[in-house]
């Protein structure tokens, strides 16, 4: 349900729909927008439909939400949500953010070397997993608090935030310990106990798109955590399953504005785990950003040759450097700033 207040609502009104909602026992979530103020509520809507919010003084008018995901949707917030990340970092405004780094912590050396290039190219986040989802129990699995320790000592050194998955819930703490930014890896995206766990802490979360699921299924996933109590959700789209084996996955460009246009969350590509092929990353990134994508997660090695994992897929510094080059020029010609 959603309660439109007219343009002239004062703050006095609005507290006392507030105090009414919160006294039938439903949670009400304040949107206030340039023009008008919406007021989102969530929770068994029965006793309103005997309430008659529209008598209330202020309400312009109400109405429900028609999509099955609420808290999600643009029709609950019609304002593009703006997430601060930390250390001055915000994500779903005007500027474009940029998440780079090897698949996987492998050691501080490389690691150190990475975080220097990428934050000298411009990128404000560093990402390293430390856990690792791997199709082989035999593949390299990550360095797990190690691994954490490290990523957090590089970032402190080299001044950039950190993004890194937490691929199971008893883990959670111990990611949040070390890291700015859940990550919620695509096999996850379905792992509702998850979800629900990291909706309860109030750190940000990229939570990236399951590799056989549609934009919907993403949006239901990203409720999860909202209804959860943190709002603080970037989506990803990493490229989904298709017929084509060309590339790794297939980057379906069009899932940004359709998110977009459903939500007000803010939504990132990683163009390397759809490619799976470095010589593609830097075309698909510089199309997610004119697709209005608002950040991009981009794998980045100094040495992919002897990369502990995915190698093929990540970018020289050199290389890396070069598409932020062009990426600055892209976004100041839809407006934004890199
Ligand atoms: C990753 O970003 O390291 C990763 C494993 O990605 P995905 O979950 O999209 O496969
Ligand atoms: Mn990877």
């Amino acid at each position: 349900m959603i309660i439109v207040l007219k343009p002239d609502a004062t703050d006095q009104q609005i507290n006392h729909i507030l105090e009414k909602v919160q006294k039938l026992g439903l949670t009400p979530h304040v949107s206030k927008g340039t023009e008008r103020t919406i007021i989102g509520i969530i929770g068994p809507e029965d006793v309103l439909r005997i309430t008659p919010l529209e008598a209330f003084p202020g309400v312009e008018k109400v109405m429900p939400v028609l999509s099955p995901y609420k808290l999600v949707s643009r029709e609950f917030q019609p304002e593009d949500s703006v997430i601060d990340l930390g250390n001055g970092v915000k994500i779903g405004g005007n500027k474009i953010v940029v998440m780079a780094g090897p698949c996987a912590v492998e050691n501080y050396e490389t690691l150190s070397e990475i975080a220097r290039e990428v934050k000298k190219a411009g990128a404000s986040v560093i990402r390293a997993g430390a856990f690792k989802p791997r199709t082989s129990p035999y593949s390299f699995q990550g360095l797990g608090e190690e691994g954490l320790k490290i990523l957090k000592r590089v970032s402190v050194e080299v001044g950039l935030i950190t993004i890194s998955e937490v691929m199971d819930t008893r883990d959670i703490e111990l990611v949040a310990k070390y890291v700015d930014i859940l990550q919620i890896g695509a096999r996850n995206m379905q792992n509702f106990n998850l979800l629900k766990e990291v909706g309860a802490t109030k750190k940000p979360v990229v939570l990236k798109r399951g590799l056989s699921s549609t934009v919907k299924e993403l949006l239901m996933s990203a409720e999860y955590i909202l209804s959860a109590g943190n709002f603080n959700l970037i989506l990803c789209e990493r490229g989904i399953r298709t017929f084509e084996d060309s590339t790794r996955n297939t980057l379906d460009i069009s899932a940004v504005p359709m998110v977009k246009q459903l939500s007000h969350l803010p939504i990132i590509v990683d163009p390397s785990h759809a490619a799976g092929k470095w010589g593609l990353v830097a075309s698909l990134s510089k199309a997610a950003i004119a697709s209005g994508a608002d950040g991009l997660l981009i794998e980045v090695h100094s040495h992919p040759e002897d990369a502990m994992s995915d190698g093929a897929q990540s970018l020289l510094p050199v290389n890396f450097q070069e598409l932020m080059n062009e990426l600055t020029i892209l976004s100041g010609a839809i407006k934004r700033k890199l």
